[in-house]
This record gives C-alpha cells, sequence and structure tokens, in this order.
C-alpha cells in the first residue's frame, strides 16, 4: 500500500498512527533480533517501518605481502531483504531508505528495481552523510549530487526511463517517494529559508511526502510546518521524534543532528545524572507528551526512531 494511502486513511479516521524506524542487522547478526524488534510494536498497529540505508565505507587492512589494500563494504547491508521479509513476517507496510552515498546511478536502478520486484511501494530518496574522514560529501562518479536527483531518477524509472536506455513497452515501477525534512535546518544550508527552497524543489521533482529529522521542541515543528506551507509545499510531513534515553544524548543528539534540547529536558536529566533509570523515564516522559500534542494538532502519522530497542518504545506508545 502507498504511504500516502495510509496517510490519508489515517486523516479520514481522524486518527494518529505511529511508525518506526529501524536498522538493518549488523552483517552476521541475523533477522531474528529485528522480528523480535518488530514483534514488540504489533500490538500498536504501526502505521509502517522505515529500514535505514548504510552507505558503503573503505577499509584498509595489510596483505600477506605486507601490502595495503583498500576494501569497500558496508556492515549493515540488508536494507531491502530486511524490509521484504517484515513485509512478508507481518504484513506491514515497510518504507526501505536508498541513498546516493557511495552509489552510481546503476547500483540504484538495481537496488529499486529488486524492491519493485520483491513489491516493495514504498522508498524514502536521501542524499545520505560524507565519508567520516572527508570534509564534505562528495558524490559517486557516476552517482547524484543531491536527493532530488534521486527523486527525479525514482520519477524517470516510473515512466519506463532506465538510466541507460527508455524501455517503451515495459513493466512500469509505481514507487511513492518519501524525502527527509529538517525542522532545525540542514547542517550544510546556509539557512533555514534556503532549505525549505531545496525541500520545495525535491516535492516539485515528485516527492509524495517528507519525514522530518527528529526534534525535542513541537514548536519548532509547528513552525517548521507553517513555513513549508507558505513555501507551497502540500504534502503530507510527518514528525520525527526520539526519547532520550541516556546522558550522553545531551551531547551526541546536538553533535549529530543538530536537534536543539529544550532547557527543561536538560536540567532535569542534569538533575537525575547518577540515575540511569530515572533519565530514560524523564526522556520517555518528554516524548509521550510531544506525542500527545502533536495528536491533538491532528497529525495523522508520528514517526518514532528506534535504533531498535522497541521494548522501551513500546511502553512509550502504549500510554498514548
Ligand atoms: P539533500 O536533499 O540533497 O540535502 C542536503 C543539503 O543540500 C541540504 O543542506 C539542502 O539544503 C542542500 N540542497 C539540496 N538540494 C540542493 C541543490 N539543488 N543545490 C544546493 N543545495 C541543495 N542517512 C543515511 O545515510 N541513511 C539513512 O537511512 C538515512 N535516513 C534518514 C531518514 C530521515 C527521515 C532523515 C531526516 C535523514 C536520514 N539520513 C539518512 C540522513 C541524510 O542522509 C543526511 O541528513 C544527508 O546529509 C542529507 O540528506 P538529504 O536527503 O536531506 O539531502
Amino acid at each position: 500500500m502507498s504511504i500516502t494511502d495510509v496517510i490519508r486513511k489515517a486523516q479520514s479516521e481522524g486518527s494518529t498512527r505511529i511508525s518506526y524506524e529501524m536498522l538493518p542487522p549488523l552483517k552476521g547478526a541475523g533477522l531474528a533480533p529485528a522480528f523480535e524488534a518488530v514483534e514488540n510494536l504489533m500490538p500498536y498497529d504501526p502505521a509502517f517501518v522505515s529500514i535505514t540505508c548504510h552507505r558503503y565505507v573503505t577499509k584498509a587492512s595489510i596483505n600477506e605481502r605486507g601490502e595495503t589494500e583498500y576494501h569497500s563494504l558496508r556492515t549493515r547491508p540488508a536494507t531491502i531483504g530486511m524490509a521484504s521479509a517484515l513485509r512478508q513476517r507481518f504484513g506491514i507496510e515497510v518504507i526501505p531508505h536508498l541513498i546516493c552515498s557511495g552509489m552510481s546511478k546503476y547500483d540504484i536502478e538495481d537496488s529499486l528495481i529488486d524492491m519493485d520486484f520483491l513489491g516493495l511501494e514504498n522508498v524514502l530518496a536521501l542524499r545520505g552523510d560524507k565519508e567520516k574522514e572527508a570534509d564534505s560529501y562528495v558524490a559517486h562518479p557516476q552517482g547524484h549530487e543531491h536527493a532530488i536527483d534521486l527523486v527525479r531518477q525514482i520519477r524517470e524509472m516510473n515512466q519506463g526511463h532506465f538510466v541507460d536506455a527508455q524501455v517503451d513497452d515495459c513493466h512500469h515501477s509505481r514507487f511513492t517517494v518519501g524525502v527527509a525534512g529538517y525542522p532545525e535546518k540542514h547542517a550544510d544550508a546556509e539557512s533555514i529559508e534556503a532549505d525549505i527552497k531545496a525541500l520545495k524543489a525535491k516535492v516539485d521533482a515528485g516527492a509524495d511526502f517528507v519525514i522530518t529529522q527528529l526534534f525535542f521542541d513541537n514548536r519548532v515543528f509547528f513552525e517548521y510546518m507553517k513555513q513549508c506551507r507558505e513555501a507551497g509545499i502540500n504534502v503530507p510531513i510527518i514528525p520525527g521524534v526520539k526519547p532520550l534515553s541516556t546522558i550522553k544524548h545531551l551531547s551526541l543528539l546536538p553533535q549529530t543532528f543538530g536537534t536543539f534540547i529544550p532547557e527543561a529536558l536538560t536540567d532535569e536529566v542534569k538533575r537525575h545524572a547518577d540515575n540511569p533509570a530515572a533519565i530514560q523515564q524523564i526522556g520517555a516522559e518528554w516524548c509521550i507528551s510531544q506525542i500527545k500534542e502533536l495528536k491533538e494538532a491532528g497529525l495523522p502519522i508520528v514517526h518514532i526512531y528506534t535504533m531498535g530497542r522497541t521494548e522501551s518504545i513500546a511502553k512509550i506508545v502504549s500510554q498514548i
């Protein structure tokens, strides 16, 4: 089912459903832990589960002759396999993420064909991040500079246009395409206005919905929604939230995601610095009140970043 239909249905029923982001397992871990993680969420009727996509990294090793060898590998390779397995096992809707980083247009096309053949109808189109040691993002020589180029490639493929040829009389994929939005601005963007302009371009290129970066202050999200609507972005915008669960998150989350953590939450966490269980409880309560407010505002879907730790997430969702 297309995610836009999932959203429309929730809207028409006047309900707010919860969706979840999960990571594919580390190589060798198998699917059992992912199945267990989703099992915890099934009593709460997930709107969908999205599965992150991880770039190839370069690893150096010394071979028997003492020479340095470079390997391009992924530690979490199975985004498409996991998406398909979850859909088959649980009958839930899934969104595999697809990134441009380290991928040629041909690699991307092959991934899309696999998704299509597996009956996956939705995809989240992302640029992906720079390589760890690099100063900035560098596109694959035969790849894409920006997520908008990936959105265009998917739209073209839906029309039967492949990278190296147009195939008129062919099976057409029918992907619904999501993209990322940043209520607190993407790190590379000059201003929130420039970032919203880039988001508008992705939507004009054919994106059907937006999922946002995580945030802890709902006012930031409501202001972002307002600015997006004023800029003419009329597709659904799904807010992304994450429960803060350790004291390290106070520095790690702003550093990694450019997310502002409100003073009230920071102070409360610091007051319980030596009590990890209390911090987890504080983070959970904050997240519950965020979701309740988003629900009251009539948002049809709220997306939770789980990192696969779904036992604590299920407790949160049970209280909404
Ligand atoms: P883009 O839309 O290309 O934007 C990147 C930057 O370029 C922004 O600053 C934007 O303002 C600017 N920009 C966009 N278009 C143009 C243009 N035409 N000209 C000039 N500037 C432009 N990363 C992963 O590696 N794997 C994942 O699975 C993953 N999942 C994510 C899920 C969500 C919901 C979100 C919010 C992020 C996710 N990310 C993931 C992180 C994402 O890949 C990074 O934030 C990345 O740096 C930007 O990706 P993007 O798709 O927003 O890129």
